[in-house]
């Protein structure tokens, strides 16, 4: 965490456009690490059979409703975060505020909503119920459950074998992946999950979205002094993913890079492109 806030400070002074934003960050990060060090989470029960599905059929091993959730951690930092959200910008305390309300009058129960697997039908109809926007009140049950899906995750680091998956969506959890990052002295490429947060190595060359290979229709930009961080097009599909050279780079932290790059996600979508998984901070 020192580390990560030192990150921080750096792209603060760098970028102070950014600082209302980096601080609102920082804080959830400091939550989710305090739920973390709590964490209580039976582990993830593998059937041989999975496995099998992975390598012989492409499927991935799990569903998001079978990741373990410890609920009562995940409760407490829902309510953290409400409260790190009633300091943020106007319309972040606004909703804040009102799921504060709506939780203390029984209307929202945040058990419910932080179940593994929670349908994103169920978040809309609470939100439309609740005048809530439905992506602050997605950002904040993502963030709360957070610690727990990665720690899911992290216990099968070794259990799939996924050098061979070069697939377009997470071999874990079957996620769509939300950056692409350079990893090692050689620069392999790598998918981030949008969901777990597990990585997987992929071709150079290559749209996760629409499968596309084609050197001519594969294009990308960057800014000016800011190499480390490229925006990948795709002609075929139109959609983009952002590219984050993470050697240059000393704590890497792929959201915290991402959020402070928001910059190109609005040269992107100026030159008509769409970000598949949106940046979830931006709301
Ligand atoms: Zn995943
Ligand atoms: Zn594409």
């Amino acid at each position: 965490m020192e580390k990560l806030k030192k990150r921080i400070q750096q792209l603060k002074k760098k970028r102070p456009g950014y600082k209302e934003i980096l601080d609102f960050y920082q804080k959830v990060r400091e939550e989710q690490e305090k739920a973390k060090a709590s964490l209580n989470i039976d582990p993830i029960k593998l059937k041989k059979e999975w496995k099998e599905l992975l390598t012989k059929e492409g499927f991935p091993i799990l569903e998001r409703k079978d990741f373990q959730m410890d609920i009562e951690a995940s409760t407490t930092l829902f309510h953290s975060l409400c409260n790190i959200g009633k300091d943020a910008n106007p319309y972040m305390a606004e909703q804040a505020r009102k799921i504060g309300e709506a939780i203390d009058n029984k209307g929202i129960d945040p058990k419910e909503l932080l179940k593994p697997g929670v349908k994103e039908q169920r978040i809309d109809q609470i939100a439309n119920a609740f005048g809530l926007d439905k992506k602050v009140l997605l950002f904040l049950i993502q963030s709360s459950i957070k610690p727990s899906i990665e720690a899911g995750m992290e216990q099968l680091l070794n259990e799939p074998d996924t050098s061979t998956w070069l697939k377009g969506f997470c071999p874990v959890c079957g996620s769509l992946p939300y950056l692409s990052l350079l990893k090692e002295e050689v620069g392999k490429r790598y998918l981030l999950c949008s969901y777990c947060g597990y990585q997987w190595r992929i071709e150079r060359l290559f749209c996760p979205f629409c499968n596309n290979k084609e050197q001519e229709s594969l294009h990308y930009f960057y800014a000016e002094g800011e190499e480390s961080y490229r925006i990948d097009l795709c002609e075929k599909c139109h959609q983009y993913i952002k590219r984050i050279d993470l050697r240059n780079i000393e704590e890497a932290d792929p959201s915290l890079e991402d959020l402070a790059t928001i910059h190109l996600d609005i040269l992107a979508s100026q030159k008509g492109y769409k970000r598949s998984v949106p940046n979830p901070w931006t709301t």
